[in-house]
């Protein structure tokens, strides 16, 4: 009994949110709530044990790719957090004449894409809304009519989740447009029908070092898949998103022929079309060949001075003077304590030209992959759940309300 109280205790104590739970579990507080910044569940008591179940159940791999205290990982929280707070300014911007009517329809829809239900979902929906009102509030006419006036057909959810999609995909062209470097990380697999389908993955750097990773598409493969259908699919997708091909730094892929192969595969072709600029391959899984390359990146200070090749660098005698010099930087020294990105950031480029540009590269490059894991698997159910209704675009716009 006792020992029943001193726990309760405890947790009336803790109802609060504790903001070192956003870096230990990727929750953060919203509405009351906590929402796990990763695959949107809820949680509706602040406890730390419920978080960390969660946390240590479904993403533990964070830990290992992401560990703790580390700038990578602080980066990938801030990024989530601001995907949040986009969403909110979002909805300002979808309905900029303020008609809480339209807005609460959007926010529906969202939910719906959110939770990769059905679009007719709407319809049921506000026949809820309606008996709760009915229910809890049989005199207000006003809030009746508003729910009345609610447009949630299938047809509407389908418009509104285009639109937000519309709002997300220009927001990313736009920063694919402003970025310094990016690189590609590639994904074919198959759908539940077994379509051959191409997820493309950007990667992103702008000049003062602010990473960004998300979805640029998902394109159905027609029947074959050979390097040039990978070629022809991916070079449309970088002219859609009026991406510039010189930024390229990388293209990171599956082990497959049709990929990696030198001459017929991806990477072959591109590196013998003039539009490509020289640029980085690896698979996945080869990160590790990279050290070199990675150890310049994380800690300068302790790297080569010749780790600098092309086309990191374009003249390698002045890459590696520069390499010298920074060494006896004592100022910029002092400031890697703080992270690389940090570290780097603060590298004048007017100074470091070559190792400057080099690290940008690196930074475009290399990336967690849990973020492709997870969007696979959630693409199978997506459509193993709701294959007859789907078109590509759908799929894509599903699988971006992360
Ligand atoms: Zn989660």
């Amino acid at each position: 009994m006792a020992k029943c109280k001193a726990k309760r205790k405890y947790e009336d104590q803790h109802r609060t949110f504790l903001e070192e739970w956003e870096d230990a579990f990727f929750f953060i507080e919203r509405n009351g709530k906590a929402l796990c910044l990763i695959c949107n569940t809820m949680i509706s008591h602040f406890k730390a044990s419920n978080l960390q179940r969660h946390f240590r159940t479904l993403h533990a791999k964070i830990d290992k790719e992401l560990p703790k205290g580390t700038e990578l990982r602080q980066q990938k929280l801030s990024t989530l957090k601001s995907q949040v707070k986009r969403q909110s300014q979002m909805f300002q911007q979808l309905t900029k004449h303020g008609e809480t009517v339209t807005l609460a329809s959007y926010k529906v829809a969202w939910n719906i894409a959110r939770a990769k239900k059905p679009y007719n979902e709407g319809e049921f929906l506000k026949q809820c809304f309606a008996d709760v009102i009915e229910t809890l509030a049989p005199d207000n006419k006003k809030l009746k009519d508003s729910i009345n006036d609610l447009q949630l057909s299938r047809h509407t959810v389908e418009t509104r989740i285009a639109d937000i999609n519309n709002v997300i995909e220009s927001d990313l062209h736009a920063d694919l447009n402003a970025c310094a470097y990016f690189s590609v990380a590639l994904d074919e697999s198959c759908d539940i029908e077994d379509k051959p389908q191409l997820a493309i993955f950007a990667r992103m750097v702008s000049e003062d070092c602010v990473i960004k990773e998300e979805l640029l598409d998902i394109v159905a493969l027609k029947d074959r898949t050979r390097g040039t259908d990978i070629k022809e699919a991916m070079t449309a997708v970088f002219k859609k998103a009026n991406m510039s091909f010189e930024k390229l730094t990388a293209i990171v892929t599956d082990g497959a022929p049709s990929m990696i192969g030198s001459v017929n595969g991806l990477v072959g072709l591109c590196k013998g079309d003039d539009a490509f600029p020289e640029f980085w391959n690896f698979r996945f899984e080869d990160l590790d060949q990279k050290r070199p390359q990675i150890t310049f990146l994380i800690d300068p200070f302790n790297a080569d001075t010749d780790c600098l090749k092309t086309p990191l660098v374009t003249d390698e005698a002045a890459s590696e003077l520069e390499m010298i010099e920074l060494r006896e930087d004592d100022r910029l020294k002092s400031l890697l304590k703080e992270g690389h990105v940090t570290f780097w950031r603060a590298v004048p480029t007017e100074k470091y030209p070559c190792v400057k540009r080099a690290a940008l590269k690196l930074l475009s490059m290399f990336s967690s992959t849990y973020v492709c894991e997870k969007l696979f698997s959630t693409l199978k159910h997506v459509k193993s759940k709701h294959r007859s209704i789907l078109t590509d675009t759908h799929v894509k716009e599903l699988l971006r309300y992360n």
